[in-house]
């Protein structure tokens, strides 16, 4: 007899999908011309055909939770293919987001990250915080804080100490890691269930040191962008994209090597600009403004494909950090210092931004991404 499937259609979840982009999902009528035009999808159950019906009759549990949604690179090559005009490329997009909102607690965090209307409040945080730690360090004597600092041979860290800046960025930073391994927690889990269940993998159980060996063989796939690039309409933003990775990889180094100067070695700047870490912070943040910018550019171009506040966010985001971080320094070199000092705490609340709020943007897809690749690559899913 044949297995019956009792159809558990969640309203809420397709609502929820349209507002996010995915209001056209409604008009596919699986010709499964995305499917065969799709130039990532595997040949076994392949991708989006069957992402479109499962979304559209409100299946959220065969979508979020399943790993091939992160396959796709959003190139919208099915887009411009797609006779019904259903734009599966966008509705992979919303259901990317309906994950990350899914996953990401709490949610509150979400709908603010979400909503341009909160921006300011959302960006108001971190001075706030800036300012009345810094002046309730002020009444025990630790002058960490310093609102006359000086204007002759001066850097950012006579304006704000960069201990102050450590011992909120710190926290701030593993504020995230734990949200994302939360998170990442159970979406492996669900990942698991839905390949099981999908038949997409043989694997019983996820054993760690073999997922974790999976993990290594993605990385080097992931930097070079190779499935990335096997989309025709995406090599051009390819460059962007490397270029934004990258720069957050330099600055990742570069502030591992300087907070450990600080702190084990107490060696404090102003650093030389002869000094090789130097260069790698220079090249990092040109990197990212001009990565950023050729993103934008490309997305200004790209007419037929959706680009939404979450988009917006990040691209915004990432050009602001850049910006602010090479001004702040390029003022500090011109003996600008009201300028500098005034770059550099903008930029501050930027960076907190970029630590507190991640979980919650556009910018966790690089992580959620990475955990999806690792698992198709440890269940056998090419
Ligand atoms: S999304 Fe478009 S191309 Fe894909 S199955 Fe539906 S109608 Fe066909
Ligand atoms: S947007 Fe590109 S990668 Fe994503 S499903 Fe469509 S063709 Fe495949």
């Amino acid at each position: 007899m044949a297995e019956t499937y009792v159809v558990d259609s969640d309203v809420g979840f397709i609502n929820a999908l349209a507002g996010l982009g995915a209001e056209d999902l409604k008009k596919c009528y699986q010709c499964a011309t995305c499917s065969v035009a799709c130039p990532i999808s595997p040949d076994t159950r392949p991708f989006p055909r069957k992402e479109m019906i499962a979304a559209s009759w409100g299946l959220k549990d065969k979508i979020v939770g399943n790993a091939d949604i992160w396959l796709c690179h959003n190139c919208g090559d099915c887009s411009t293919l797609c006779p019904r005009g259903a734009k599966p490329g966008d509705a992979l997009a919303a259901m990317r987001e309906y994950t990350i909102m899914d996953y990401a607690k709490p949610k509150a965090l979400y709908k603010a990250v979400s909503d341009p209307k909160k921006l300011p409040a959302l960006l108001a945080v971190p001075a706030v915080i800036f300012l009345v730690l810094g002046l309730v360090l002020k009444l025990f004597g630790v002058n960490w804080l310093n609102f006359a600092p000086g204007a002759e041979e001066f850097w950012q860290a006579d304006f704000i100490n960069n201990y102050l800046v450590d011992i909120i960025m710190v926290p701030t930073f593993m504020w995230s890691v734990a949200v994302f391994a939360l998170g990442l927690k159970r979406f492996v889990a669900d990942m698991h269930a839905n390949a099981l269940a999908e038949g997409k993998t043989s694997r019983e159980k996820i054993d760690p040191a073999g997922f974790f060996q999976a993990l290594l063989r993605v990385v080097p796939v992931i930097f070079k962008h190779e499935k990335f690039n096997d989309c025709s309409e995406n090599r051009e933003r390819s460059t962007a994209h490397m270029m934004v990775l990258f720069g957050f990889i330099g600055l990742f180094i570069v502030t591992t090597c300087f907070f450990i100067a600080d702190w084990v070695f107490h060696i404090d700047g102003p650093y030389t600009q002869l000094n090789p870490v130097k260069w790698l912070a220079n090249v990092s943040g040109l990197a990212l403004i001009i990565g950023s910018l050729l993103l934008i550019k490309n997305r200004y171009a790209k007419k037929d494909q959706l680009s939404r506040y979450w988009d917006w966010y990040l691209v915004g985001l990432v050009l602001a950090l850049g910006l602010t971080g090479m001004l702040s320094q390029m003022s500090r070199l011109a003996g600008l210092a009201g300028l500098c000092y005034t770059l550099y705490f903008i930029h501050l609340m930027f960076v907190w931004t970029l630590f507190a709020y991640t979980p919650f943007s556009k910018l966790a897809h690089l992580v959620y991404r990475t955990t999806a690749l690792a698992y198709n690559e440890y269940a056998g899913r090419q």
